[in-house]
């Protein structure tokens, strides 16, 4: 029987494990964490945006993204969930192609990982982290703290150092690397962003539905639809972390907000000026009511310059026109992001080209293999990263088990 061991009790190496176990190897899975999957437990913000029906070669990033290729058309976002429903996860499409477990709970996706695992005979070493991996006669030797163990396969499955709070760490390159693999330079994506803009520490906590555009040198060079969240220090929510990439690869970058995506600065005009007319006891800082958040309607008076407790009256066209093109133009000078312990996803990572697509084995040693985060691969928002962990895995776990 041959003897595969995982390293990393993430997504990856959970799919990778359950994969080789069903082919007949016997797996057993390091989690250096006292639980496995701690940090699938808090994507989504806690619901697990576990694929995209989307998914393609085209939403990832890396040296060479065809590499994804094979791995997402063998086991895609179809595959994927077919086989997460005969694991016992009811899972359900978002209409922007994003799948969620049913239950809206991360915790149900560990929980399904965790317990097929018991069930195919995967054998659990959590809380030992594999600090050395050597090559023997005949497979590997993997060494921690207060032990060793010699397997015919070794499947890294280590992740990125993306989001430490939930586990995120360098070790993968670091064992990888010992066994003569390359790592690209690292940086990380998919992160809030800090803003000197004094309007994010206004509307701390509110969260509103924008059009969102990152502007360099006069150009549009990413944008994005979706839910922005103010904070004390900028910029957070699904929409912004799909844009941070752009917004951080230049310096000098700004966030500009469409507040109303749906009325033309045109039809605001005439809106402003309507409430002027019928409503003259109204203040200024009741000139956006109806339209946006009350809190974001002052916080555009202010930056424009106007007292928010003056006069409706005092609004006419030259000042309309200003808060109707702030409404649809906010802008937010990015000043920088909330780093690597925040950020979801690793830039870079071990070289793809040391690896083959069809199997996730390294073309430098023979018997070992790595999928997930690890890899110079990352995806965009939306739920591609975890397809690819899922993917990956799947890959790695069947060719590692192949007699
Ligand atoms: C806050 C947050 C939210 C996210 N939300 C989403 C989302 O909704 N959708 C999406 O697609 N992606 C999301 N992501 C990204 C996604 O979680 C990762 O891309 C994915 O988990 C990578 O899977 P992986 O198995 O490669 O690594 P991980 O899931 O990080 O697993 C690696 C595991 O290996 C263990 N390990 C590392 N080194 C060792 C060692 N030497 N010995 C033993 N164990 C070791 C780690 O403790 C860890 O448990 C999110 C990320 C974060 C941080």
């Amino acid at each position: 029987m041959i003897t595969v061991v995982v390293i990393g009790g993430g997504a990856a190496g959970m799919m990778a494990a359950l994969e080789a176990a069903s082919r007949g190897a016997a797996v057993s899975l390091f989690e250096r964490q006292s639980r496995v999957g701690r940090k699938l437990a808090v994507t989504g913000n806690g619901r697990c945006n576990l694929s995209n029906i989307h998914a393609s070669p085209a939403f990832y990033h890396g040296g060479d993204r065809a590499f994804t290729g094979y791995a997402l058309k063998e086991f895609g976002p179809k595959e994927t969930l077919a086989y997460f429903k005969s694991l016992g996860l009811v899972t359900a499409a978002q209409a922007d192609g994003r799948v969620y477990p049913l239950s809206d709970t991360a915790g149900s996706v560990v929980d399904v990982l965790r317990l097929s695992m018991e069930a195919a005979g995967v054998k659990l070493h959590d809380s030992c982290e594999v600090s050395r991996l050597e090559k023997t006669k005949t497979g590997y030797r993997l060494i921690w703290q207060d032990g060793s163990l010699e397997a015919d396969r070794v499947i890294v499955a280590c992740g990125g150092m993306a989001g430490e709070r939930f586990g995120g760490t360098r070790l993968g390159y670091r064992l990888l690397e010992q066994m003569g693999h390359h790592c690209t330079p690292l940086r990380w994506s998919l992160v809030q962003l800090r803003s000197d803009n004094p309007g994010c520490r206004s509307l701390k906590g509110i969260r509103a539905d924008a059009g969102v555009s990152v502007r360099s040198g006069g150009k549009t060079v990413a944008s994005s639809v979706g839910e922005v969240q103010f904070t004390d220090y900028g910029l957070s929510g699904p929409a912004i972390f799909e844009v941070s990439r752009a917004a951080l690869e230049r310096t000098g970058t700004v966030v500009v907000l469409d507040l109303l995506r749906d009325v033309s600065e045109e039809e605001l005009v005439v809106m402003l000026l309507r409430r002027a007319r019928n409503t003259p006891q109204l203040t200024l800082g009741d000139a956006f009511v109806g339209t946006v958040q009350n809190r974001i309607g002052r916080v555009l008076v202010a930056a424009a310059g106007l007292k928010a407790s003056a006069s409706i009256v005092t609004l006419d066209e030259r000042t309309s026109l200003k808060l109707a093109r702030l409404a649809k133009h906010f802008e937010f000078s990015v000043t920088g992001d909330m780093g690597a312990a925040n950020a979801q996803v690793t830039v870079g990572g071990i070289i793809t080209s040391e690896f083959s697509a069809e199997t996730m084995e390294s073309r430098r040693c023979p018997g070992l293999y790595a999928c997930g985060e690890v890899l110079d691969i990352d995806g965009d928002c939306g739920g591609y990263n975890l397809q690819w962990a899922w993917s990956s895995g799947r890959l790695a776990g069947r060719s590692a088990a192949e007699v």
